[in-house]
């Protein structure tokens, strides 16, 4: 994970290694196998003209499981804030609904998360996004949620609406703007591939009262060097979506 305020250490999640967490339940690893095609079926077609085209677009679809029930206008308002910060970075972000057809959907894959980096690059121009109501007891205190930049099923970002809340009660930012933030850190991971964070700029790992005061009237962007490296990311993902449809040909 995480965004940050300013402690951030999920569950089985090491203290010194930003997001990393090697295990990965048995339970988990069976039934993930299971859910895999749900997802698919809402995202496949995001890349479809694209690579009948090969050219590149930096493009990128964010699949949100509203686990939460979050009024469907605030989370607008959060989706549109996480598009400009990607959008600054060179990056068109696109949302679409998700409906939990089965628990399951919502496993998490912790099998491939090591601190220093994703051994496997972006298979997909997309990502799973998960709101849940409420943090599970034992969760660090002030951290808003996870990513798993490396998992192939299930979500890739959890998200605790509580969490938020909390925030914006503590901080001038509004519920909208530390969800918006959140979305853009978490996701951030997964495109960057890595749990790793910077010293300052929307993958800050610790958010000070000040940060929040700035993500309040305004955007919290990607550095310079993390926009290059994800959108290198991207149009590697989209060559490699190219290759294999030329060689299905
Ligand atoms: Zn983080």
């Amino acid at each position: 994970m995480i965004l940050c305020f300013p402690m951030n250490v999920a569950p089985g999640m090491e203290s010194g290694g930003g997001c990393g967490d090697t295990r990965l339940t048995a339970f988990a690893e069976v039934e993930m196998r299971t859910t895999t095609a749900c997802i698919a079926g809402i995202l496949a077609a995001t890349f479809t003209s694209r690579t009948a085209t090969g050219s590149f677009d930096p493009a990128f679809t964010v699949a949100v499981y509203n686990v939460a029930q979050l009024p469907r206008g605030t989370l607008a308002r959060a989706e549109a804030l996480a598009a400009e910060i990607f959008n600054s970075a060179g990056i068109d972000l696109h949302w679409a609904d998700a409906t939990v057809s089965n628990q399951m959907d919502l496993l998490n894959d912790f099998s491939m998360t090591p601190a220093t980096g994703c051994t496997q690059r972006l298979h997909s121009e997309s990502v799973r996004v998960e709101i849940l109501s409420h943090a599970p007891p034992g969760f660090a205190l002030q951290a808003l949620g996870y990513a798993l930049p490396c998992a192939e099923r299930g979500v890739q970002v959890t998200i605790y609406a509580d969490r938020l809340e909390a925030v914006s009660q503590h901080t001038p930012a509004a519920f909208y703007r530390v969800l918006g933030h959140a979305l853009a850190h978490e996701i951030g991971h997964v495109l960057l591939r890595s749990s790793t964070h910077e010293n300052g700029g929307v993958m800050k790992r610790v958010w000070s009262r000040n940060d929040w005061q700035r993500a309040a009237v305004t955007v919290v962007p990607f550095t310079t060097n993390e926009a290059r490296r994800m959108l290198q990311e991207l149009r590697r993902t989209q060559m490699g979506h190219v290759l294999a449809a030329g060689n299905r040909r």
